[in-house]
């Protein structure tokens, strides 16, 4: 019977593809890949000559029927993003609930993801964490983002890109306060690899100063509201909440 498998990929360093992984991708009838050149290079390094297909955001709706009719078929077909897990941040999710809802077995091959990698080395509490993925590009949007997780207990954990990380840490040490803690994960399991730990002012600083903390792809963790933080929220909120009913009819 046919079988969508959802297999994770490296974020950097080829290395960290699983054995099962390169099996499956060597045995699928059918790749679905977010990038065909990329998984390409990929299978390239590994010497496996798969058939591959793309489908992305923009695709994903176009191409459920053409690929649920071949796993129908009995194919076994493997999902795969640029890199780590897919649907974490990455196309997927429309084909996975298809195919479940099709009755069809869908199974995870686990592996890389840049969250969790990031979690596991950040040092800050992980018995709960919320990902938040990318927060809006635009400032204000990303603002209005960050404030309303400004009371959140759990740990944080966001992607960011080198475009924005600078921002980013600025806003993050204005809205959540410069002494809350955080960790900058960058380029994880390749050559410039950084973890950056501090206060969320010193860590705004820091990469604002030195152009090569700006390179490559990130990860931020930031550490929970404590009772002080939502205390001092709550009170913030009740000082504008009187200060607009002073002015509104
Ligand atoms: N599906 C992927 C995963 O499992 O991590 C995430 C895909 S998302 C489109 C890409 C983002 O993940 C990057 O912008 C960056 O925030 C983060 N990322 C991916 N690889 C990374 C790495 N090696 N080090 C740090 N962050 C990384």
């Amino acid at each position: 019977t046919g079988r969508l498998h959802v297999v994770a990929t490296p974020i950097g360093n080829l290395e960290d593809l699983s054995p099962r992984a390169l099996r499956t991708l060597r045995e699928a009838d059918l790749i679905a890949a977010e990038d065909t050149r990329h998984t390409q290079a990929l299978l390239s390094a590994f010497g496996v000559r798969g058939t591959l297909v793309s489908l992305h955001d923009h695709n994903e709706a176009e191409q459920i029927d053409g690929l649920l009719a071949k796993l129908r078929d009995g194919a076994q077909i493997a999902l795969v993003s640029d890199a780590g897990t897919p649907l974490v941040s990455d196309p997927g999710f429309r084909l996975v609930r298809a195919a479940r809802e099709a009755g069809i077995e869908v199974s995870p091959v686990p592996g890389a993801c840049a969250a969790i990698a990031a979690l596991s080395v950040a040092g800050l509490p992980s018995d709960r964490f919320a990902f938040e993925g990318f927060l809006p590009q635009k400032g204000a949007a990303r603002r209005e983002r960050l404030q309303s997780l400004a009371a959140e207990a759990r740990t944080l954990v966001f992607y960011e890109s080198s475009h924005r990380i600078d921002e980013c840490l600025v806003d993050a040490a204005a809205i959540f306060g410069a002494t809350r803690r955080g960790v900058v994960a960058r380029e994880l399991t390749k050559r410039f690899e950084t973890v950056l730990d501090g206060p969320l002012g010193a860590l705004a600083a820091r990469v604002a100063a030195d152009a090569d903390q700006r390179r490559g792809e990130f990860v931020v963790i930031v550490e929970g509201a404590t009772g002080d933080d939502a205390d001092a929220s709550l009170a913030l909120g009740r000082r504008v909440h009187a200060l607009l009913r002073e002015h509104l009819p």
